[in-house]
């Protein structure tokens, strides 16, 4: 059974870019019938916090994004503990002790020299009393032992992979604190819990390299692996600093759709083209991994807009009741009230704009040369209420008046009564105004 896994830090709220790795795997499972875990990375006692936990379930709640099961890698230290003394036994963990100042110089010295700033493995060399001496002085910490070889495996997204792990430095696993480290960790849950599928950003390709040998040193299956490329701004900038004002909560807060964030994100730097999807059902039959590309991913939340407010232009009553309740609008006016905003709004929020001009009036739009024409034209607007006939018989007799016609008649006309430049088919909208415009 396809399993595949979304794996935060729960450190902070979930943005645009954590976003692709969540719907990617969820869409891999989902698509096989297979399980999709959530698995909080919280090994970091001091950075996870459970309101981060509680907000990515409720980021991913809001997208639909459904999990069979959730996992914590801080209920799992043991498992890890167990890992590690496997490792030992092997011959593949070893203490080291350099400080971070040591471990700084040892990596200038090798720029300075021209050489790769791989670890020199001094640890290894180590006798017993020296370890014994310096474990007097402070704790030391653990590394795992690379087999100097080239480790490869076909990318999902990147192809051929071949890495020299000989350019990689032995990867820490448990610090001097004993805190377990990510590499360790991710491995050990991705082995136990049969996870099949490992799709997460291109900045962990070197990771994949070193926990394909942690995954054989422990004699676990490796997992088919599918880096996706990183997310720019529009201009290609990177968007790694800007992250922040990018996160799923603030995107919900403006109003964008769901639907309209997920069909984005699901077509976005792959070579078919963004259409928009109505279900969850449409975005899970339309994706495939293998169309997505290495180069980095233009991002622009503007996109997000134009998407939402053709999401929102299917969208039946139904979808939209409460809040048009809500709003004040009539039961019996809920029906065509919806029917003319709907192609005229952006996101939901903008549906009260339009309710205000149809129950207060609008504040009018005049301009200077219209000033006349319009007292003239709204003295003969008829008295409440309008129905489906009003806007043709009275702008025809406005027309017989003035001698005004096409766009300079009807334009002015508009803006009068909806404030605005653009909007919904005036017959239609005069049916529902609930008071004239506000002069
Ligand atoms: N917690 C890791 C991260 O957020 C998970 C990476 C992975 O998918 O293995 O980067």
């Amino acid at each position: 059974m396809t399993v595949t896994r979304f794996a935060p830090s729960p450190t902070g709220y979930l943005h645009v870019g954590n976003l692709r790795t969540a719907l990617f795997n969820w869409l891999i499972a989902r698509k096989a019938g297979g399980q999709f875990i959530l698995r909080l990375d919280d090994t970091d006692p001091e950075r996870s916090k459970p309101e981060y936990a509680d907000a990515i379930k409720e980021d991913l709640e809001w997208l639909g994004l459904d999990w069979d099961r959730v996992e914590t890698q801080s209920s799992r230290l043991d498992r890890y503990a167990a890992a590690a003394d496997t490792l030992r036994e092997k011959g593949r963990f070893y203490e080291c002790f350099e400080t971070p100042t040591e471990l700084d110089l040892k990596r200038k010295k090798q720029l300075n020299m021209g050489k790769p700033p791989v670890y020199d493995r001094a640890g290894l060399a180590l006798s017993a009393e020296e370890k014994a001496a310096l474990r007097a002085e402070r704790p030391g910490h653990w590394r795992f032992l690379l087999e100097h070889e080239r480790i490869e495996w076909v990318d999902g997204i990147l192809g051929d992979i071949s890495i020299d792990a000989a350019s990689v430095s032995d990867p820490v696993l448990i610090r001097g604190d004993g805190q377990v480290l990510y590499t360790i960790a991710s491995v050990v849950d991705d082995t136990e819990m049969g996870i099949t599928d490992v799709v997460r950003g291109s900045d962990h390709v070197t990771n994949t390299a070193t926990q394909i040998q942690i995954i054989e040193a422990l004699g676990g299956v490796v997992p088919r692996f599918a880096h996706h490329s990183l997310l720019t701004g529009p201009q290609g900038e990177a968007l790694s600093k800007r992250l922040g004002t990018l996160a799923l909560r603030d995107l919900r807060e403006k109003g964008v759709e769901p639907l309209a964030l997920l069909s984005l994100m699901a077509r976005l730097g792959s070579s078919d083209p963004v259409e928009l999807r109505s279900s969850h059902a449409e975005l899970i039959e339309g994706f495939d991994i293998s169309r997505f590309g290495a180069a980095p991913t233009k991002f622009d939340a503007e996109d997000l807009y134009p998407l939402t407010a053709r999401y929102l232009h299917e969208l039946p009553l139904d979808a939209v009741a409460g809040e048009v309740s809500e709003l004040g609008v009539p039961s019996e006016l809920a029906e065509p009230f919806w029917n003319v905003v709907r192609a005229n709004i952006t996101t939901r929020a903008d549906m009260a704009g339009w309710w205000d001009v149809l129950h207060n009036g609008a504040e009018p739009l005049i301009d200077p040369e219209d000033a006349e024409f319009i007292e003239q034209a709204l003295a003969m607007l008829p008295e409440l209420p309008f129905d489906q006939t009003t806007w043709s018989s009275w702008t025809a007799a406005v027309k017989a008046e003035t001698g005004r016609k096409g766009k300079g008649l009807f334009m002015p006309l508009r803006k009068a009564l909806t404030g605005r430049q653009r909007g919904p088919e005036m017959a239609d909208f005069l049916p529902l105004m609930q008071a004239k415009p506000r002069l």
